[in-house]
């Protein structure tokens, strides 16, 4: 049976941090698919479409990875992709609860899923999406923290809004 890790995320846009676990996880499952959230309460600069482009794009020469957008309860879904785990990352205290919350209601919901957390290399563990959109609406360079075909994509889409 080929052990399938799910990777859940609003991924607006996707940075290193990110590619970081992915990379750490494919050394523990067969496959991650990295999975958008389609019913999330937070306002997204990209689209879905465009979070599912850009993430395609990364991993393009990633072998074992999946991009897929889900919509319902996450457990379903990992149901439905026959993943036998949840991956996410954790970056620092501050990610504890909202993470230790989120993994033990999952449980609730279904008992045939862990939860694994990772963390990154810790140059990463300051970075997260909300900075990287801050930084690039202000025109600084985010080439250090996001891969060259979302730096772009940060770029026109300040440029546009200009
Ligand atoms: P969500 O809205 O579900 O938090 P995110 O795209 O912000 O979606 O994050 C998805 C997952 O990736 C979360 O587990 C988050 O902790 C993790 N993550 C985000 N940024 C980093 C990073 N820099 N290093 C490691 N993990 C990260």
């Amino acid at each position: 049976m080929k052990r399938i890790a799910i990777y859940p995320g609003t991924f607006d846009p996707i940075t290193y941090g990110h590619l970081d676990i992915i990379k750490r996880g494919l050394t523990i499952f067969d496959s991650i698919t990295v999975a958008i959230a389609l019913d999330t309460p937070k306002q997204t600069l990209f689209s879905v479409e465009e979070r599912l482009s850009l993430i395609q794009k990364v991993v393009r020469r990633m072998k074992n990875v999946e991009v897929k957008t889900f919509s319902g309860l996450l457990v379903q879904f990992a149901k439905r992709q026959h993943a036998c785990a949840i991956l996410r990352g954790l970056r620092e205290v501050s990610d504890f609860e909202y993470e230790f919350q989120m993994a033990l209601m999952n449980r609730r919901l279904s008992k045939r899923f862990e939860t694994v957390f990772l963390m990154p290399n810790e140059k990463y563990t300051f970075l997260n999406s909300s900075i990287i959109r801050q930084v690039a609406q202000l025109g600084g360079d985010t080439s250090d923290f996001v891969p060259p075909e979302v730096t772009k994509a940060l770029q026109y889409k300040f440029q546009s809004e200009k």
